[in-house]
């Protein structure tokens, strides 16, 4: 049996109102790929990102996350369907204010009902790994940015998606702390197996992907 694309997508098209914000969309990404989009603001970046990661849905085509077919699974099994299949950085962390750095990373874990032990072993490897084991029961506002999204990096790719997708993912960051989170970014998707669909305005940052596209008016042009 081949084993599914970690993300596929077929003719994808979205407006809101009057405006079309892209038309006739078809990627492919390969296991352990990683893509960048690129594109002036406004131009429709986060919002083909949530097509593709199954938030929004499209005025037609289809998406395909590890071979499942989004737009036939009701909300439940769409919601299992994201759990498992992709992991999220978002450009302002989106870490659970009331919980610890190590209980963020766990949270993902425990929503697909891995055994504690389990869950232990894996937040305490991935802090380690990430360098953050020191800030393990610190809450989200007693962290920098580059620290915050370390940990945001390791809920992430906790439990093993195929496929991570990130916006803007050192947009909210200083120079110095963005090059420290793309390193992290391209040395964990090389260790865990993890393709990346990354959003950015950064050439910078695009430099660790294998493949560059701009998103010009409402359709992908290789960059
Ligand atoms: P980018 O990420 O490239 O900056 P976005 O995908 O966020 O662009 O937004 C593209 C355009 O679509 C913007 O003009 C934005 O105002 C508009 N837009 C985004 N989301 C919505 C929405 N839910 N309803 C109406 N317009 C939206
Ligand atoms: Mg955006």
């Amino acid at each position: 049996m081949t084993k599914a694309l970690p993300l596929r997508c077929e003719n994808l098209s979205k407006s809101y109102g009057p405006r079309s914000l892209f038309a006739g969309v078809n990627l492919e990404l390969a296991p352990r790929e990683r893509l960048a989009l690129l594109g002036a603001s406004g131009s429709g970046k986060s919002t083909l990102l949530h097509c593709l990661s199954g938030v929004a849905a499209p005025d037609a085509g289809s998406v395909w996350l590890g071979g499942e077919k989004l737009d036939q699974l009701d909300g439940e099994a769409l919601a299992a369907c994201r759990r498992q299949q992709i992991g999220t950085v978002f450009q302002f962390f989106h870490l659970l204010p009331t919980l610890t750095a190590e209980e963020n990373i766990e949270l993902p874990l425990q929503l697909l009902g891995q055994p504690k032990p389990k869950r232990r072993a894996r937040v305490a490897a991935l802090l380690e790994r990430m360098g953050i084991a020191n800030r393990a029961h610190a809450f989200p506002s007693e962290l920098s940015g580059g620290e915050m999204q370390r940990i945001a990096i390791a809920r992430a790719i906790a439990h093993q998606p195929p496929i991570i997708f990130a916006d803007e993912p050192t947009g909210n960051l200083d120079r110095k702390a963005g090059i420290a989170v793309l390193q992290l970014l391209e040395e964990i998707t090389n260790e865990e197996n993890a393709a990346l669909l990354m959003v950015t305005h950064s050439e910078e940052a695009a430099a660790i992907c294998q493949r560059r596209y701009h998103l010009v008016d409402g359709s992908l042009q290789s960059a």
